[in-house]
């Protein structure tokens, strides 16, 4: 499709003409807009948020030829196949293209036929391709699945770090990079990459409001199972749509899908240590709508878009609130109302830790993932709206309780903890703001370790003021307060609890802090515990 003269390059005329839809969704009016009058930026959305019209409209507002990098070759030739349908010039140029192929593509986007085209990384930093490009109009470089730039994210791509060039050889091009990954570490490292540091991060779309959210410590797993499997069969009785439990272990989604076939119910099994015959019908009986229990690992997900999903269990604690974000994810996509539930145990936080101290990751790889651990536990334990915390991981601070959370339904039993946060706070404000909860717990409870007595903290006022409760507890305090953003984890530096703005009033005593009770008061003082 040429360029028409005549046809308006109104972003939301073309939203209209072009992709058929009405408006625009959360934050793309913005992008787009954005990006329309040359702007780069960076894109936070969850899959499914609506990231492509970002790139798409504005590339077709603008003269020139939209460059779209991808790095899988069935996600271009997708979305490529689904511009054509709407009469959008496309293509796509990547390794598995026949010669004759490639040779039309180049021609076409040298005579400006195309109005997008979608290249694999390492074709597009190839020296022939950017000279080309230097001498053709480019509307803009989208960059999507941008997280693959950033060796922090589980999908690194070497061949992503060449992207860098683009900053530098098109300075004037708008550049626009896309990701659902929205933890800060790989947010500010796709920004130094890929020389976006000055402009605008786009963030939006994280929450899915029909899913009710709900957290328990485990106690009888099974019970707690059957009680949801009560409460959401129908008044036949019979379950509708589908349901998974997630479980930690392989042995466990079996043994899951056993017992609950004992009930009654049709359960499978899926973990990637079985035949993939067993894994193939399992997926198959799942994508053709039947309603059945999925006991799974988190083996389980890929390719997965069955909208009527009830509901999603979690037996075991994930280890990030980005997976426990993703998994939970897949319930309710039908918009309808769906429910996920999270159990917990303390024993689970242990393993947690345990797995990422003996895992081959770099140091700094596992302090990141220790953090992320314990923000996922900040939820487990929230003693306000979880889904207010769950968003603040991914950057979405201004929201109001949600009134669709156990918490929001039916408060916990809470205590005045002003006095423990004000010791907690005090304590880390008197060492220097410089150490993690670990030393600081140290010094509270009053333990002469190595590191109390080199930085000579037994001699802080602080120091073992916090006898009076246990380690494990202290934990459970600096983790609710860190929820509640009066203390934050500088997770771009090393772990250090930092006091916010939210603690000067709490020290004042002009704040109340209001904790759960049994994480704090049910905790007797005990032995250290390791890590
Ligand atoms: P992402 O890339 O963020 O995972 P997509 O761009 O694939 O998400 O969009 C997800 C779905 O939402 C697509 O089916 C798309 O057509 C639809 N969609 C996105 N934006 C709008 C909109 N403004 N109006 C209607 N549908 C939209
Ligand atoms: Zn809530």
């Amino acid at each position: 499709m040429p360029d028409h003269p005549d046809e308006s390059t109104n972003p939301l005329d073309v939203l209209s003409r072009v992709f058929g839809h009405p408006g625009f969704r959360g934050r793309q009016e913005e992008v787009v807009r954005h990006v329309a009058s040359g702007g780069s930026g960076l894109v936070l959305m969850p899959t499914g948020g609506g990231k492509s019209l970002c790139f798409q409209v504005p590339a077709l507002c603008r003269p020139g030829v939209g460059i779209v990098v991808s790095p899988l070759i069935a996600l271009m030739e997708d979305q490529v196949a689904a511009l054509r349908q709407q009469g959008v010039a496309a293509a796509a140029l990547h390794s598995d293209l026949p010669e004759g192929e490639s040779r039309t593509v180049l021609r076409d986007l040298h005579n400006g036929d195309l109005k997008l085209l979608y290249v694999s990384p390492e074709r597009l930093v190839l020296e022939g391709m950017l000279n080309r490009l230097d001498s053709l109009p480019v509307a803009l470089f989208a960059v999507d699945e941008a997280h693959c730039v950033s060796q922090w994210g589980h999908h690194f791509r070497p061949e992503y770090r060449g992207l860098g060039v683009l900053a530098e050889r098109f300075p004037r091009t708008p550049r626009l990079a896309l990701t659902a990954t929205a933890d800060p570490r790989t947010v500010e490292d796709i920004r130094r990459q890929l020389g976006l540091q000055e402009d605008p991060v786009f963030r939006g779309g994280f929450d899915r409001p029909n899913i009710r959210i709900e957290a328990a410590p485990r106690e009888q797993e099974r019970a707690q199972l059957r009680a949801l499997l009560r409460e959401e069969a129908g008044p036949k009785g019979a379950m509708t749509g589908a349901g998974i439990v997630y479980c930690g272990t392989r042995a466990k989604s079996e043994q899951t899908a056993e017992w609950l076939r004992g009930d009654g119910l049709d359960a499978l099994a899926f973990h990637a240590g079985m035949e993939s015959d067993a894994k193939r019908d399992a997926h198959r009986r799942f994508a053709r709508g039947d309603s059945v229990v999925m006991c799974a690992t988190i083996a389980f997900g890929m390719g997965i878009d069955r909208p009527d999903v009830r509901w999603v269990v979690h037996l075991d604690l994930p280890k990030s609130p980005e997976s426990w974000y993703q998994e939970i994810g897949r319930a309710g996509r039908d918009g309808l109302p769906a429910r996920a539930l999270l159990l917990y145990g303390a024993g689970d936080i242990a393993l947690g830790r345990h797995r990422i101290e003996e895992s081959p990751a770099a140091p700094e790889q596992k302090r990141i993932e220790r953090q992320r651990l314990d923000a996922m536990v900040a939820i487990a334990e929230a003693a306000t709206c979880r889904r207010q915390i769950l968003l603040r991981c991914f950057g979405e601070a201004e929201c109001p309780p949600c009134g669709n959370c156990d918490v929001c339904l039916s408060p916990p039993r809470l205590f005045d903890g002003t006095v423990a946060a004000q010791k907690m706070l005090s304590a880390v404000l008197r060492t220097g703001r410089r150490f993690g909860v670990g030393h600081v717990v140290d010094v509270l409870r009053g333990k002469l370790t190595d590191k109390v007595a080199q930085f000579a903290h037994d001699r802080l006022p602080t120091f073992g003021v916090g006898k009076d409760i246990s380690d494990t507890a202290w934990r459970g305090v600096a983790r609710q307060l860190v929820a509640q953003g009066v203390l934050d984890v500088a997770i771009e530096n090393h772990g250090e609890l930092v006091p916010t703005d939210a603690a000067r009033p709490v020290l004042k005593g002009e704040q109340k802090v209001m904790l759960r009770e049994e994480l704090v008061r049910a905790a007797a003082p005990a032995p250290a515990r390791a890590g």
